[in-house]
């Protein structure tokens, strides 16, 4: 079980948030998946052939949440795995794919979420918003994320 120490940033924002109620299916969103970690639903307005969001049910706000720690890198793993199944299920065409997060200040709702698209960009020049502005931030792919919060060693295994 991954459980986190409730926060009051957390809490106080969590009933309001969009995501939080899609992850609890108390929206009319249809979920392409779900799990006991993750849900996976259309954006709402997508930027791309295939345009697919993927996120914890729990609320973790940002990627800025997210440590160098066994949990938080499975909890990436996890997200990534499901969107790579799903567009290839959904875009086994698509000869270029696309997956990451945007990082703050540029991130629209602040519950974490991984953009899986499945290109071309429509239109093209919505390609802009999903595209590392390096130092600046931007959009980070999700294997850089990845690399970012690999733990570097293993979980000591006494507690
Ligand atoms: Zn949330
Ligand atoms: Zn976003």
């Amino acid at each position: 079980m991954m459980l986190r120490a409730p926060s009051s940033s957390t809490s106080t924002s969590t009933s309001s948030c969009i995501f939080c109620q899609i992850a609890r299916s108390s929206t009319s969103s249809i979920l392409l998946h779900s799990d006991g970690k993750v849900v996976a639903f259309q954006d709402i307005n997508p930027s791309a052939f295939r345009h697919y969001l993927v996120i914890p049910i729990e609320h973790i706000p940002t990627v800025e949440n997210l440590q160098r720690r066994a949990e938080d890198y499975a909890l990436v793993s996890h997200m990534l795995d499901v969107g790579q199944t799903l567009l290839l299920k959904d875009a086994p065409n698509s000869k270029y794919s696309r997956f990451g997060f945007h990082q703050p200040p540029f991130n629209s709702v602040d519950h974490l979420h991984l953009h899986c698209l499945a290109l071309p960009f429509i239109p093209s020049w919505k390609s802009v918003k999903y595209t590392s502005l390096g130092p600046l931030g931007g959009f980070i792919e999700a294997e850089k994320l990845l690399e970012k919060i690999k733990p570097s060693s293993p979980l000591p295994s006494i507690m």
